[in-house]
């Protein structure tokens, strides 16, 4: 019998390197399956509908929540960003570890209706290194990185909620504290012992 997947949800301000991580952990051979998010902001240089999002318009948007396709959703910096329900339980079931990297309030969301979720903060070496890798990034324009400053502010003062912190000063060593955090939580499967106590 398969094991149902273990959910992990990752959240850190925009900028702190989320999804650096996660391609630094695929890169690593992680075995992971990655949520794709609807989202109605407009797609950065470099961005591809059904890998990095899927870029949809608010009317899709609002059919999807109305037909309860969507898992959980929030408004940040003015556009929707949900979570497809069936790709996430579909994984799940089959056993995989599935990561949705989401903001704080979809966290929440994510760990009332999925408990035994495991919810991990990314955060940058400091505000300041995230306000140059904002910056660096040339994708958004300096009011928006202010915005993101801010909302990042506002984001840290939940981050002693979660079960683990990861602090971002360097990507191999973050992406390899993930990978630690996926192997401790398999093995907290206690589905184990019955084969063992089987053979
Ligand atoms: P960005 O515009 O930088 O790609 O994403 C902005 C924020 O939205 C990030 O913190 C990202 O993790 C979050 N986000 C992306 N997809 C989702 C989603 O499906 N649900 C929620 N709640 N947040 C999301």
């Amino acid at each position: 019998m398969t094991n149902k997947g273990v959910l992990i949800v990752l959240s850190g301000p925009s900028g702190s390197g989320k999804d650096s991580l996660l391609q630094q952990v695929i890169a690593n051979g992680g075995d992971i399956a990655l949520s794709i998010s609807l989202t109605t902001r407009q797609p950065r240089e470099g961005e591809v509908d059904g890998m990095h999002y899927y870029f949809t318009t608010r009317e899709q948007f609002e059919q999807k929540l109305a037909s309860n396709a969507i898992l959980e959703h929030t408004i940040y910096n003015g556009e929707y960003y949900g979570t497809p329900k069936d790709a996430v339980d579909a994984q799940l079931a089959a056993g995989k570890t599935v990561v949705l990297e989401i903001e704080v309030e979809g966290a929440a969301n994510i760990a009332a209706q999925y408990p035994d979720c495991v919810r991990v903060f990314l955060v940058p070496p400091s505000l300041t290194v995230l306000r140059q890798r904002l910056i660096d990034r040339r994708t958004n324009t300096l009011e928006d990185i202010e915005r993101r400053i801010a909302i990042a502010k506002q984001e840290l003062t939940h981050a002693p909620g979660f079960d683990y912190i990861i602090r971002n000063c360097v990507l191999t060593d973050a992406a390899a504290d993930f990978q630690a955090i996926i192997r401790a939580e398999m093995l907290r499967d206690k589905t184990i012992l019955d084969e063992v106590m089987n053979l």
